[in-house]
């Protein structure tokens, strides 16, 4: 595999080779929390996230409630896309949403009870499974639900994910009428092998009119999602998806590397493994699609995202106001996060806490009237320094020590020894520079932004620590 350099343009200075998108693009967290979902444990219960939510109430976290953010999840899909790993429920039976929506109402009653006066939401996202799995009128009692339990802000993101098989521009223009001002479409490839293989046909054509459609209704940002990684993929098809992409111009790209885990996620079992494209594709798909999109005046946003450079996101960027949550990078300021429905995650104060992942198990907390959080976790201060810092690092790309250290009363240089010393690797490739004061990701370190904040992940290091020691004995 040759080392040609990652490139936006000819003229443009290299950002990334091949060689060093092997060595650091490892597959790890995405951080939209600190400590990542996989560390909660089932201690944290309702009782503990019923108590954060009255803290919130009473004005007892420090320097007041932070601005709130609703995300609620659909779990209903018609059909198994192969590659997908989301908590989701596959039916064709679309009265089963009536039982959903009956439990989402009784969820939302308790959270209001907790939280007090009608509050304030800035943000509020619908994720799934499928949003648009329900009718025009299961989203209208949804969206009245909420409506009823918080003031939606004048000007608040709202935002939803769109399957391009279950919407028409009549039903982009119902979405508009509730409110919704930002709408991201799953495209993944638009290559008809790579559709068939993982089992989501979904034209180019349609997805235009759909795009096209969704921007003279004044949505305000349209998102598309990419994998690259999948089955039948070649770097020459995704090339021409990206070109495709590039023609739609969505003012953001999320770009995902697909991971394969059947033994994990049962549909993967159905991709033929043969099928999958080698490491060398995929890196070589990865930098091309870079390349693609710098190319064609996208910005380079952080880890897997990109936006035209006049969309918020870019502009936020720019001016240091970045943010991330369990939606991704952000432009809303520390939120706390109502997470509703099944397996969604909240965070309120320095405590994160997330809901049953099965149906039976979500209706029974909730018929027996309480919140149906199973796992979460309260934060230690160890916690809340590396949150700060491993944000500071995926979102600003730089790490002032003062700051830190005002804000947590440490040493930067006693306290991170071991971690400062990791970082040299980076450091000597040019994807970090360590400072006197300070923690700088360089322009080609933001592609690998996650190996940069994964060396302040104490939970990482501990499983690495402990992986060792268990070889030693
Ligand atoms: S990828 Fe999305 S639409 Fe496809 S099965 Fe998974 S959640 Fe449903």
């Amino acid at each position: 595999m040759s080392a040609s350099p990652v490139t936006a343009r000819a003229d443009a200075p290299p950002v990334l080779s091949e060689a060093l998108l092997r060595r650091f693009d490892a597959p790890g967290p995405r951080y939209t929390s600190y400590p990542t979902a996989d560390r909660f444990v089932e201690a944290f219960g309702p009782a503990d996230c019923l108590r954060a939510l009255s803290q919130r109430a009473h004005g007892a976290t420090v320097g007041g409630p932070a601005p709130l953010s609703v995300y609620v999840h659909i779990p209903f899909c018609e059909s198994v896309c192969y590659y997908c790993a989301c908590n989701k429920v596959i039916t064709r039976h679309h009265e089963r949403a009536a039982e959903y929506l009956d439990a989402l109402d009784t969820e939302i009653g308790l959270v209001r009870a907790a939280l007090g006066p009608r509050e304030q939401v800035s943000q509020l996202h619908f994720g799934g499974g499928s949003p648009t799995f329900l009718s025009d009128a299961e989203l209208d009692r949804v969206v009245t639900s909420l409506r009823r339990a918080f003031r939606i802000a004048a000007g608040a993101e709202m935002s939803i994910e769109v399957d391009p098989r279950t919407v028409t521009a009549m039903r982009l223009a119902h979405l508009r009428q509730l409110g919704f001002n930002r709408v991201s479409f799953g495209v993944q490839d638009f290559d008809p092998q790579v559709q068939q293989a993982v089992h989501r046909v979904q034209p180019f054509d349609s997805v235009r009119e759909l795009m096209k459609s969704a921007r003279a209704q004044g949505f305000e940002s349209i998102n598309a999602d990419l994998i690259y990684g999948l089955p039948r993929q070649t770097p020459e098809s995704f090339a021409r998806t990206v070109a495709q992409i590039g023609e739609l111009r969505p003012d953001r790209i999320a770009l995902y590397a697909y991971a394969h885990l059947p033994q994990r996620f049962k549909p993967q079992r159905r991709i033929v493994a043969d099928e999958l494209p080698s490491a060398s594709q995929r890196v070589a798909m990865l930098g091309g699609a870079i390349a693609g999109f710098l190319g064609r005046g996208y910005s380079y946003i952080g880890m897997d995202h990109f936006a035209l450079p006049d969309d918020a996101l870019a502009v936020a960027k720019r001016q240091g106001r970045l943010h991330r949550n369990f939606q991704g990078y952000s432009t809303q300021p520390d939120c706390d996060l109502i997470g509703l429905g099944v397996s969604a995650i909240g965070r309120i104060g320095a405590s994160y806490h997330q809901n049953a992942k099965t149906l039976p198990e979500y209706y029974d907390a909730l018929r027996q009237g309480q919140l149906p959080v199973v796992r979460g976790i309260a934060l230690s201060r160890d916690d809340l320094v590396r949150r700060a810092v491993i944000m500071a690092l995926m979102c600003q790309g730089r790490v002032e020590f003062e700051s830190i250290e005002l804000a947590h009363l440490i040493k930067m240089r006693d306290y991170f020894a071991s971690e400062l010393e990791q970082l040299a690797p980076l450091a000597e490739a040019g994807l970090v520079e360590i400072e006197r004061d300070a923690i700088q990701v360089t322009a080609a370190g933001w592609y690998v932004v996650r190996a940069v904040a994964m060396v302040f992940d104490r939970y990482l290091q501990n499983d690495k620590l402990r992986e060792r020691f268990s070889r030693i004995i």
